[in-house]
């Protein structure tokens, strides 16, 4: 779907997936740079070329990658994308996150979270899944504020909560925010973040309300998609219902 000149939300669905269950992943570029936001599961790089293709930027073009966080469901088609690509891709992501992207610090808070509910034997199951998660190495390290000078400028914005890295992409030109994880969208609105998902609420609600600085008129949420209208006042009432 398009967003804006230069801006497209990639919806990338797994096979059998109900209807808006997608993963929305981002593209942004211009005549020089095509980055993407987020990849999906493994496996999915021929759905991904798909919706590239369909956005007119098709698979070569890519040079970047940011990796929003390091949940399988948004890097685990990083490895294949860039064993994929003929050219160098170069991975950003926050400072915060480049441990656990490549495998030398693990999230095993968040993880006996979610599986809490599992009997023991699938509990361990899936921690030894992530335990020998496939790892990439990150090329480039962002800092909360900076400002990356591609695609009319993109600004780099450490929203933790979600993970201790989770970083969120504000593009100037679209006024676009790409929201990743640090909240879902829900019927067309926002709603905030998930809490079994996410290590530390409070800390993601903090991050959420730093979002509202920015002047937004679209959100991409990773799970939900497009949000768009009265961005401002919806992130301040997410805030205010957690006080
Ligand atoms: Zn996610």
């Amino acid at each position: 779907m398009r967003i804006a000149e230069g801006v497209e939300m990639l919806e990338l669905a797994e096979e059998g997936a109900a209807e808006g269950h997608a993963f929305c992943a981002a593209l942004i570029w211009d005549e020089k740079d095509a980055v993407l936001v987020d990849t999906g599961v493994p496996g999915m790089l021929p759905v991904l070329k798909k919706a590239l293709e369909k956005a007119g930027v098709p698979f070569p073009m890519i040079n970047r990658v940011f990796i929003t966080h390091h949940d399988f469901d948004h890097l685990g088609g990083l490895p294949e994308i860039l064993e994929t690509a003929e050219k160098k891709v170069e991975v950003l992501a926050h400072e915060a996150e480049k441990p656990y992207i490549e495998g030398k610090k693990n999230l095993l808070v968040k993880l006996e979270k979610v599986t809490k509910m599992l009997p023991a034997a699938e509990r361990e199951k899936e921690i030894n899944t992530y335990l020998s998660r496939q790892t990439v190495t990150v090329d480039t390290v962002v800092a909360d504020g900076q400002e990356l000078p591609y695609c009319g400028g993109i600004t780099a914005i450490h929203t933790p909560g979600h993970t201790p890295g989770h970083l969120c992409l504000y593009v100037k030109k679209a006024k676009t925010l790409i929201a990743g994880d640090s909240t879902v969208a829900q019927d067309g609105r926002l709603a905030g973040p998930i809490d079994l998902f996410t290590v530390d609420m409070q800390e993601a609600y903090k991050s959420l309300a730093k979002l509202a600085e920015y002047d937004i008129e679209n959100v991409i949420c990773y799970h939900g998609g497009l949000v768009r209208g009265n961005i401002k006042e919806q992130i301040m009432e997410l805030v205010k219902r957690t006080k």
